[in-house]
């Protein structure tokens, strides 16, 4: 049976594929700069929205054939192989991500080994540990002269999710009052603390703004609000990253592209933006916001965008 065949026979499988061509593989993926990054990434994840879409509709576009993540041959020999007898370790990208499950960082890319070095944390906070990680993969990975010939890291992103369980936990701690207090003794009140301040506390003022006061804890605005503090702690935490980049020195800083989106487990796609009818799919990333103003800007944007109820 042709793949054009299979589009049109609903009983058909609907694959998702790595392949490795022994005879012809594809070239090792080495990004010229951070936006050649960026672009393979939002590549992949496009890959993944086509897959998903094909699940639901039940069978690919007539015509479209089904989407294939090629595999180099460095990836599937594990070559070059450093001195202690493993393969090089030589991610193109750093993504900070949520723990949830619903949010695989390589999958959701159509990434494969060796490709992303994660840092995943409940609410892609950035804590101490989180700095640690993200400092080691850029003085590891990011000079040339760590890998002559080879690949080095050129992006870091943030990517949030809609549905977010550490943002529910965030604002719930924060409308339930002294209730929720036993939660900023524990280890999640980290967590929590990180995700309101700025991004719950702008999400607030800027619902009440818009809608009145009270809006913000008026249960009707409920997921609104998640949605914006979703996107807002994604371009804070891109802004964070950035800081730590620059910090690193301009060779680092000139090299490392910083970006943030926000995965949708609802079609897999990323956006760095919420769909509207007019604009479903917006760009996957975007640059992160300069200072609180510029978040600001942002809030009003994402908030606009949402469409909250009475609007
Ligand atoms: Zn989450």
């Amino acid at each position: 049976m042709s793949t054009t065949d299979e589009t049109t026979d609903r009983r058909a499988p609907i694959d998702f594929t790595y392949r490795f061509q022994p005879d012809d593989p594809k070239p090792f993926f080495i990004p010229r700069d951070w936006e050649d990054a960026s672009v393979y990434l939002q590549g992949g994840n496009h890959l993944i929205v086509r897959f998903y879409e094909a699940c639901r509709r039940g069978a690919y576009k007539p015509g479209s054939r089904p989407p294939i993540v090629e595999i180099s041959a460095s990836e599937a020999t594990g070559l070059p192989v450093g001195d202690d007898g493993l393969p090089v370790q030589m991610p193109f990208a750093v993504v900070l991500g949520c723990s949830d499950a619903r949010v695989p960082t390589e999958l959701l890319f159509g990434q494969e080994f060796n490709d992303i070095f994660n840092i995943r944390v409940a609410g892609n906070v950035l804590a101490e540990e989180g700095v640690g990680s993200l400092l080691y993969a850029l003085r590891s990975f990011v000079p040339e002269s760590a890998h002559p010939g080879g690949r080095s890291l050129k992006l870091a992103a943030v990517l949030g999710h809609r549905g977010c369980g550490a943002v529910k936990a965030t604002v719930k701690a924060f409308q339930s009052g002294p209730t929720a207090a036993s939660i900023f003794g524990d280890p999640i009140g980290s967590i929590v603390t990180k995700i309101a301040a700025p991004a719950l506390a702008l999400a607030s003022e800027l619902l009440d703004e818009s809608y009145g006061a009270g809006s913000s804890s008026d249960p009707r605005f409920l997921s609104c609000l998640v949605e914006m503090i979703v996107y807002l702690n994604a371009a804070w935490g891109a802004r964070e990253v950035r800081e730590w980049v620059d910090g690193e020195g301009p060779e680092i800083a000139s090299r490392v592209g910083v970006v943030y989106g926000v995965f949708d487990p609802e079609d897999w796609r990323v956006r760095s933006r919420p769909a509207t009818s007019e604009d479903p799919a917006p760009e996957t990333f975007a640059a992160p916001p300069k200072d609180l103003e510029g978040l600001r800007a942002f809030g009003r944007e994402v908030l606009a965008r949402l469409r909250p109820p009475g609007s």
